[in-house]
């Protein structure tokens, strides 16, 4: 019997660790064609995380080796400390994430985690330490305690409801027909994007990653909703290091460090205070934003 499981356990594994590569990309970059360009090296030992610092460290890539997206981009996230990359779209923010997740390999530079060379370490490794919270989650046709447990296998329905209490999605899990083994997608229930998001943060908190990284995570949801899971995610964040990718500025003015990215460079950096101070490209972005903002109160008068 013995002999027969094995080999059945391993394909489990391979189909489930196929399976999570594919969504994380799906999720991230919402592209399931995305070439696997890096390998492991030989013997390459795990991440071993005691600080979760991030450091670029004069980092240079182009996904075409003629058009190059990042110019030498180096910046710090200490420890504990909640950090925001922001800047207009298509500057480079997303392409951090790739390359901090190791999709991709920087053609010059490095990037450290707690002093060691992502390229040195196994990338199975590497992506249990850092949980990710996309902008927009894709769920499995699955129940959603299957969803949310999938953050970290064989988690208990206790642990499941924790982390859901921590996502503040525990009462609305409560109040399903089936409970955690209601069916979502297709075959089941609808959720709405704040539900889904929910969920996604859900699964980070049981995953339990020392690094956080939040690509743009509210930008598809209503004002409201958004507000609800900034505050979840504030909490979240609050004793992890963290890199939060944003748009809208409203939502990382109080992070402890933001770099502001233009055309793959890094164009300013400060606190939101010192940011606005120094008045330029952040302070620019800022009343531009601001002026959005009441436009739509100014039309309904
Ligand atoms: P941001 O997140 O700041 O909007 P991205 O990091 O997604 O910007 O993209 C930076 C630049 O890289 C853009 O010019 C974009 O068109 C380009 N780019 C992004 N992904 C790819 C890809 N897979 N292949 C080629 N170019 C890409
Ligand atoms: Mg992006």
């Amino acid at each position: 019997l013995l002999q027969l499981f094995r080999p059945l356990d391993v394909l489990g594994w391979v189909y489930r660790t196929i399976r999570q590569g594919l969504i994380d990309m799906a999720q991230m970059f919402r592209l399931i064609d995305t070439p696997v360009e890096v390998a492991d090296l030989p013997g390459a030992p795990a991440l071993l995380v005691r600080r979760p610092t991030v450091v670029f460290d004069n980092v240079r890539f182009g996904y075409d080796p003629d058009r190059e997206i990042l110019h030498g981009l180096s910046f710090e996230v200490p420890a504990g400390a909640q950090v925001a990359i922001v800047g207009p779209s298509g500057a480079g923010k997303s392409t951090i994430g790739r390359l901090l997740f190791r999709f991709y390999d920087p053609s010059s530079g490095r990037i450290l985690i707690d002093g060691q060379d992502i390229r040195h370490v196994t990338q199975a490794s590497l992506r249990q330490r850092i949980g990710i919270v996309p902008q927009d989650s894709v769920l499995f046709n699955d129940t959603i305690g299957y969803n949310i447990a999938y953050g970290r296998s064989g988690a208990s329905d206790a642990e499941v409801m924790d982390a859901a209490r921590g996502a503040a999605i525990d009462r609305f899990i409560a109040g399903l027909p089936q409970g955690l083994d209601t069916e979502v997608g297709e075959r089941g229930l609808k959720l709405s994007g704040g539900e889904k998001q929910r969920v996604a943060i859900a699964r980070t908190l049981l995953k339990d990653p020392p690094i956080l990284l939040l690509d743009e995570a509210t930008s598809a949801l209503d004002t409201r909703t958004e507000q609800a899971i900034l505050a979840t995610l504030r909490n979240v964040s609050a004793d992890r290091t963290s890199i939060a990718i944003a748009h809208r500025l409203s939502t990382i003015a109080d992070a402890d460090i933001i770099n502001v990215l233009h055309e793959g460079r890094l164009e300013e950096q400060g606190t939101h205070a010192q940011l606005l101070r120094h008045d330029g490209l952040y302070a620019d972005m800022w009343q531009r934003q601001a002026a959005e903002a009441i436009e739509p109160v100014l039309a309904a008068e």
